[in-house]
C-alpha cells in the first residue's frame, strides 16, 4: 500500500535529533513558557520573514485568538463582516463565528482553489472589516491582489496559512502579507509537531502583545488579567520539536515539489483533472489534489492498484450540520468542487518508485 502520509516514516528521520532535544527539555524541569518556546519563536518569525511570532496550542486558536484580539484592541466588533473562502477546512470560518462575527462564505478562483480578488471585490459590503484568505493545499493567494483590495477599504486581513509554511510570492512567505497570519503545527502538515501546536505571526507589536495575554489567561503580568484570556500555550516539548524540523522545512518542500512535478509531468489521463502551478515559489504541495467527475470510482480504482488517497473536503463549511442557518447559501462551484476533489498520496518521505506506481494507477483509470 502506498501511503497518503506516513508520519511515521518523516519523523523516524529526525528520531536521534528529535530524542535528544526532548531529552534536554526533561532535563531542564522548565516545561510551560521557556527558553525553548521563545527561541521557536524567534526563529519562526525569521523563517516567515515577520516580526513577531505568538506560539499558541493549535492552529485553530491561532486564528480565534487573533480575532478576538482584534476585537479587545477595538478593531472589530460584534456583527462585523469577514470574507472568507466556501471551500475551506471548517477551523476558518468557525474563528469568525466564535468571535461572533459574520463569515461572508464567498466562492474560490477554479483553478488556484484560493479566494478571487474579483469575487472580493463583489462581496465587500460597508460592514464588511476583514479578509481572511486561506493558502489552500498550500498554494499561497493572490496576496498582492488581496491586500490591495484591504488597502483601499481599510480592511484588516487574517492569512489562514496553516497549509502553507514556506509558500511565497516574490521572495515574501505565507505569514508576512497580512495584518497578522495563522499558523498550524498539527502532525500532518508540512511542518508538523508531534501532538498539537499552533503560531502566529505578525509585524504588528500591539497585537503581539495582546495576544501574548490572550493565550495566559489574559496576563501579561502574573496575577493580573486584563482581559478574559484562555490557556493556548504551545509546551517546550512542542517547540524543542518544531526547532529540530524547521531545520529541514524547505529540504521538505522541495521534495514535495519534486513528486508534484513528476505526477503534473507523468499524469495523462482525461478522466483526471491535475492542478495548476503557474509558479514554483507560491506553491509548497501540502496536498496534491485532482478532480474527476467519476471521483468514487477513480479513488476505488486506486485502492484496488495499493494507493491511499483522502478527499479533502468531503462537505463543505455551508453544509455541515453546525452551520444549519447557511445550509440554503447557493454556492455551486464550492459544492462541485466537494464532489470532485481527490488527494494523492503526498508525502516527503515516498520513492520515486512509488510515485511512479501511483502515477501508473492514474494512468490506467478508464
Ligand atoms: C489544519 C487547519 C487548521 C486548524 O489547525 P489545527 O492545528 O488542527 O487546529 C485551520 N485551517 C486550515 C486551512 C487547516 O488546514
Amino acid at each position: 500500500m502506498i501511503k497518503f502520509l506516513d508520519l511515521q516514516k518523516i519523523n523516524h528521520e529526525f528520531r536521534e535529533e528529535l530524542l535528544a532535544a526532548c531529552a534536554s527539555v526533561i532535563d531542564s524541569g522548565w516545561y510551560i513558557s521557556g527558553g525553548g518556546l521563545a527561541a521557536f519563536e524567534r526563529d519562526f518569525a525569521r523563517y516567515c520573514g515577520a516580526e513577531h511570532c505568538i506560539g499558541v496550542a493549535n492552529g485553530l486558536d491561532a486564528l480565534v485568538l487573533t480575532l478576538r484580539a482584534w476585537k479587545e484592541l477595538g478593531r472589530l466588533k460584534d456583527g462585523d463582516e469577514v470574507i472568507v473562502p466556501a471551500n475551506t477546512y471548517i477551523a476558518s470560518v468557525l474563528a469568525i463565528t466564535e468571535n461572533r462575527l459574520v463569515p461572508v462564505l464567498v466562492e474560490p478562483d477554479e483553478h488556484s482553489y484560493n479566494l478571487s480578488p474579483t469575487k472580493v471585490r463583489s462581496a465587500v459590503t460597508e460592514r464588511t472589516r476583514a479578509i481572511l484568505p486561506v493558502h489552500l493545499y498550500g498554494r499561497l493567494a493572490d496576496m498582492p491582489e488581496l491586500m490591495a483590495i484591504a488597502d483601499q477599504h481599510n480592511l484588516l486581513v487574517l492569512e489562514d496559512s496553516a497549509q502553507a509554511h514556506g509558500a511565497s510570492i516574490g521572495g515574501r512567505r505565507a505569514g508576512s502579507w497580512g495584518h497578522a497570519s495563522g499558523f498550524s503545527f498539527y502532525p500532518g502538515k508540512n511542518l508538523g509537531a508531534l501532538g498539537d501546536a499552533g503560531a502566529i505571526t505578525t509585524n504588528d507589536a500591539k497585537l503581539a502583545e495582546v495576544l501574548c495575554a490572550l493565550r495566559n489567561y489574559g496576563s501579561h503580568e502574573k496575577y493580573k488579567n486584563l482581559y478574559t484570556g484562555v490557556n493556548s500555550r504551545l509546551d517546550e516539548i512542542q517547540a524543542a520539536m518544531l526547532s529540530v524540523k524547521l531545520k529541514y522545512l524547505d529540504e521538505h518542500v522541495s521534495r514535495r515539489r519534486h513528486i508534484a512535478r513528476a505526477y503534473l509531468d507523468e499524469v495523462k489521463n482525461p478522466a483526471v483533472q491535475l492542478p495548476t502551478w503557474e509558479n514554483t515559489e507560491q506553491h509548497v504541495w501540502h496536498l496534491f489534489v485532482v478532480r474527476s467527475s467519476r471521483r468514487s470510482e477513480l479513488q476505488e480504482h486506486l485502492t484496488a492498484a495499493g494507493v491511499q488517497t483522502l478527499i479533502h473536503y468531503p462537505i463543505p463549511p455551508h453544509k455541515q450540520d453546525a452551520y444549519r442557518n447557511y445550509s440554503s447559501l447557493s454556492l455551486p462551484l464550492t459544492e462541485r468542487i466537494h464532489q470532485e476533489v481527490l488527494s494523492l498520496p503526498m508525502d516527503p518521505t515516498l520513492s520515486m518508485d512509488e510515485v511512479g506506481g501511483v502515477i501508473d494507477a492514474l494512468n490506467s483509470f478508464k
